[in-house]
């Protein structure tokens, strides 16, 4: 007769470390279930998810709408690539592109892919439609950026921890400071820049917000210069930051916009790319794809998750719980939190290392007491709950965050 031993948390980071690469770094808890804001870990402990997935988890965990139409699909027909038609993509596409008010979409699975595909894009654009010379087009992209991790992707990075080691790298970028309209102004001078990609709250660098018309200026800069402007809103887009979109903030509408994370409420990997037909209409058949892109699951998944974001009013809530957020966590007194900032359910606090403790041992204190967040960089916590989150369980994570921080007093 065997006894089978329960695994410990212990045990399943044993077995990660032991057979997964490291290229992360995770905070030591580990999750079995997730329901709306919370997630429970293997010992059955509850904590508030303020990570949501990196803004993939928007419409919150295992939302049952999205869920069920997966579940759905999933029993009738998953994937026929694309060298079929399904009934479900051109219903997905109909609905994706009146949701954001574009001709065209190109669908693809991951944030980097999407990021990818709209690199393609502006290239063949500047050299069909603009006339940039073969092999000659620029594009700019701002200090600080992330936009994924590929060799392309990394090769626009500013982080050496994103590329160093990973040359020789892909040419054709300008990096400019975020943030920095006079900048900009000048490097699309070049004739030979065909767009300006531009993350509207750089989410990963720490939640960094441009001062206000910052977007607008940019995308005037272009609109003059005859310069494609890019959003890539994969973290901020979906109701995150307040607005549907960040660049509606600004009254912005991108040439080109980029979409991911929480388009399928992170059930599987969705991304998109979206343009007007002028622009899509620059790449033919052959000329890019992806097997998974568009698949039967991920269209229904996508209308699900998307109907959920507007009949949940998450825009909204998104708006009105990241204020009492922002005002109740300004209020905070702690030598450790140097600044709040951020829009909607987008926030970071920056923290003053303090005895030697940093944003990390905050972070382990907030599991402690039953919130989950992630350092980034070192001295930024993002806070970025899922947008269902009401008004009593947002005060509730405020007084945890509060309960920490006087722990380090
Ligand atoms: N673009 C932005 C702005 C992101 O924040 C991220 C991921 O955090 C990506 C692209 C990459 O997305 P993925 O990890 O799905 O490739």
């Amino acid at each position: 007769m065997t006894t089978k031993t329960k695994m410990t948390a212990a045990d399943y980071m044993e077995k990660e470390s032991n057979f997964g690469a490291h290229n992360y770094h995770p905070l030591p808890v580990v999750l079995e279930r997730g329901e709306g804001v919370y997630v429970w870990d293997t010992d059955g402990k509850k904590y508030f998810d303020f990570l949501s997935a990196y803004s993939a988890v928007n419409q919150g965990h295992c939302h049952p709408k999205i869920i069920g139409a997966m579940m759905k699909q999933a029993q009738k027909l998953t994937l026929t690539s694309r060298a079929f038609y399904s009934e479900n993509l051109g219903r997905y596409e109909e609905y994706v592109t009146k949701y954001f008010g574009y001709d065209k979409v190109l669908p693809m699975n991951t944030g980097a892919e999407a990021d990818e595909t709209a690199l393609k894009l502006v290239r063949r654009w500047g050299y069909d439609v603009k006339g940039i010379p073969d092999n000659q087009a620029k594009i700019v992209v701002c200090d600080g950026n992330f936009h994924g991790r590929t060799i392309t992707i990394i090769s626009m990075s500013t982080d050496p921890d994103a590329y160093k080691g990973f040359g020789p790298f892909t040419p054709g970028f300008v990096v400019i400071p975020y943030n920095d309209v006079d900048a900009l102004a000048k490097e699309l001078k070049d004739p030979n820049v065909c767009a300006f990609l531009v993350e509207p709250i750089q989410g990963e660098a720490g939640v960094y917000v441009p001062e206000n018309g910052f977007l607008k200026k940019a995308f005037d800069l272009c609109k003059k210069n005859n310069v494609l402007f890019v959003a890539d809103e994969v973290q901020t887009g979906i109701a995150r930051t307040g607005k549907l979109l960040a660049c509606d903030h600004e009254g912005v509408r991108p040439d080109v916009l980029i979409l991911g994370k929480a388009i399928s409420g992170g059930v599987i990997p969705v991304s998109a790319v979206l343009a007007d037909d002028e622009i899509m209409l620059c790449i033919k058949p052959g000329e890019h794809g992806s097997t998974f892109g568009g698949n039967p699951v991920a269209c229904e998944v996508a209308i699900a998750a998307l109907n959920v974001v507007k009949d949940e009013k998450l825009a909204e809530n998104s708006k009105a719980m990241g204020q009492i957020f922002r005002d109740e966590l300004s209020a905070i007194k702690s030598d450790m939190i140097e600044l709040v900032r951020g829009k909607g359910l987008l926030n970071a606090i920056i923290i003053k290392p303090k005895d030697g403790k940093t944003a990390w041992d905050v972070c382990v204190r907030l599991r402690d007491n039953g919130l989950l967040a992630k350092p980034t960089h070192e001295h930024i916590i993002r806070f970025a709950p899922p947008l269902v989150i009401n008004e009593t369980q947002i005060r509730e994570a405020i007084a945890i965050i509060k309960k920490t921080m006087a722990e380090f007093e």
